[in-house]
């Protein structure tokens, strides 16, 4: 058990407010300044918005209902990808734009964003033959202009299997090598919410927008209603252009704040799950087309487990509700049993089984399936002047970003305003580093980290989660010695993590702690229920809990992990 007594929670002599109080101050400056611009929503879209308008000087508040990256941005396969699955349906301008962003982001957030190899083993038959693995990878360099980390090489079979040995030999006939990128999907929109604050924005958490205001009824939204979740307290936040970036709450969003918003959604789901990473043998990531039927998925590598996805089908419950079900999960482990002889992997050893909903723009005529509907998004404007966003993925957030602040700039300018400027020194998103991503190069960073880090999982997990941040986390543990030690003896983080988490990176529950500032939730059976029970006293202390609202922060994180991570008997 933690002593409840850390005094790692930090003074303001170090420049930094505690999360508390740092919290009420941006609820105040909610309630009582004006804004150029309101996001609602704190996935990936929403915190790319916020950080792209933010840099250009605008005055800007993203608000989440629950925690940043809480909806779909922290269900996704991780991957920062051109998208080789969107070659087959011809989406090509997609692959172009997803690619040039993989680059950006691979030198913008060089620790979240790093090189993945992917193999590609072809088997005697497979849907997508060896020719067509091979034309397609050319064409996926060419789209990223011959600017990947490596082009992509052809292998024979004994070449896949020297890279893959645990795959199955027969009726391998060939396959290939080609690069793409691996990301914390959670702490890239955590960063880029971070971003967002740092240039200026008030970015406010477990905040919900619950309504609309406008003048008289039909007239231009003049701002929104927030219920503070952690006081209930309302709030109103005056902006004269909002933007609606609630993913696959959308539709609901729009409705909550006037009439219906004029996008269409498509929500798809998918789910993922994972295994120990040694029952299925993958040195690297996998990219394998299904023998059941014929799809491509990943199984992609995540430390100690094998992460297994995704499947794709009209989504049947809410976005609150959207689970794993066991017909997931068993699609997900008979297709790489097939191709992975020593596996005979069972329901027994999946670890965590998760879906999320992709909210796809389904706006383009002819497209009604989600297997083939496009990734590209779209922005709907509504006639109070809502700006919804809908589509995309979180390698191409960026882009995106910047197309909503194209549109805000042309509302401005078509309701007579100039497009406001509240700061003299502006930055472009597309130069402009994200936190922690100020380093030379990952291998000088871990010299830097191993010079005072002797733990090398734990030197791995700080430089690849905090880049050149790592002192900011590194200082807590050397202020506590209780804090210098793993949280879970078989999981590199450390316990110094928490306390960052709360008074750095504004967690406010055990779920922003375990679930999204690190990944114990997805990685431990009990989906970190005994781990939430060892910190709680520590995080009590740092947000000042009483033993009942302890008890009550216990009840609420194992309702979430039911939430997410029970498997759906369907
Ligand atoms: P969300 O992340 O869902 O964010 C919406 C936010 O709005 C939520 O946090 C929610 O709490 C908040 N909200 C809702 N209502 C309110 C309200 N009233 N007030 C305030 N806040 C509110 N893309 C990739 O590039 N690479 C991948 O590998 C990849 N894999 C994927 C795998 C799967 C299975 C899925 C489902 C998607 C994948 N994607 C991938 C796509 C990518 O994850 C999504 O496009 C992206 O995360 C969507 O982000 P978003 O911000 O639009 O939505």
């Amino acid at each position: 058990m933690f002593a409840p007594t850390v005094p790692a929670r930090t003074s303001e002599s170090d420049g930094h407010m505690p999360q508390m109080p740092a919290r009420a101050a941006a609820l105040a400056t909610l309630g009582t300044e004006s804004f150029d611009l309101v996001i609602i929503g704190g996935g990936i879209t929403g915190a790319g918005v916020a950080r792209e308008a933010a840099l250009a000087g605008w005055r800007v508040a993203l608000i989440e209902r629950d925690d940043f990256a809480s909806g779909t941005s922290s269900r996704s396969s991780r991957l920062v990808h051109g998208g080789v699955r969107y070659l087959e349906h011809g989406h090509l301008s997609l692959v172009f734009e997803s690619s040039r962003e993989r680059r950006l982001l691979l030198s913008l957030a060089p620790h979240l964003v790093r090189p993945l190899a992917f193999t590609w083993p072809v088997y005697r038959g497979a849907r997508v033959p060896l020719w067509k693995v091979r034309a397609g990878l050319t064409l996926y360099d060419a789209l990223a202009l011959f600017r990947n980390v490596h082009g992509h090489s052809a292998l024979r079979p004994d070449g896949v299997l020297a890279i893959e040995p645990a795959l199955e030999r027969s009726g391998l006939v060939g396959g290939a090598r080609y690069w793409d990128a691996a990301t914390d999907d959670a702490r890239l929109t955590l960063a880029s919410a971070l971003a967002a604050r740092e240039a200026g924005a008030v970015v406010v958490n477990h905040a919900t927008v619950v309504a609309g205001l406008h003048g008289t009824p039909g007239s231009r939204l003049e701002g929104v209603r927030v219920v503070d979740r952690l006081t209930s307290a309302q709030i109103e936040v005056r902006a004269p252009l909002i933007v609606n970036a609630t993913g696959p709450w959308s539709d609901a969003t729009a409705a909550l704040t006037g009439a219906a918003s004029g996008t269409q959604l498509l929500g798809s789901a998918g789910a993922h799950l994972s295994v120990p990473r040694h029952r299925v043998g993958n040195n690297d990531a996998i990219t394998i087309v299904s023998p059941l039927d014929g799809r491509v998925m990943f199984v992609l590598p995540a430390g100690a487990h094998t992460i297994i996805g995704t499947t794709e089908h009209p989504a049947r419950s809410g976005p609150d509700e959207i689970r794993a079900t066991e017909l997931d999960v068993q699609y997900l482990l008979r297709s790489v049993n097939m191709l992975f002889p020593n596996a005979n992997l069972t329901p027994d050893d999946v670890i965590a089984a998760w879906a999320g909903i992709r909210p796809l723009a389904a706006a383009r005529a002819g497209e009604h399936s989600a297997n083939t509907a496009s990734r590209e998004h779209a922005i709907a404007r509504r006639s109070d002047g809502l700006l919804s966003v809908t589509g995309g993925k979180l390698t191409t957030y960026r882009a995106m970003a910047a197309d909503v602040f194209a549109a805000a700039q042309r509302e401005y300018r078509s309701t007579g305003g100039a497009s406001p400027v509240t700061r003299l020194r502006t930055e472009r998103s597309d130069h402009a580093v994200l936190p922690g991503g100020s380093f030379q190069s990952r291998e000088t960073l871990m010299d830097e980290i191993r010079q005072v880090v002797h733990d090398p999982a734990v030197v791995e997990r700080l430089a690849l989660a905090y880049g050149s941040r790592w002192p900011s986390v590194w200082a807590f543990a050397t202020r506590d010695a209780a804090l210098a030690h793993r949280i879970v003896d078989d999981l590199p983080y450390l316990t110094a993590e928490v306390a960052h988490a709360v008074e750095r990176e504004m967690a406010c529950t055990l779920s922003d702690i375990l679930i999204r500032r690190t990944h114990i939730a997805f990685e431990t059976r009990d989906h970190g229920r005994a781990t939430a029970r060892r910190i709680a006293p520590l995080v009590a202390t740092l947000l000042g809990w009483t033993d009942s609202e302890q008890a009550q922060r216990l009840a609420e994180y194992d309702a979430d992990v039911a939430r997410l991570f029970a498997v759906d008997p369907v």
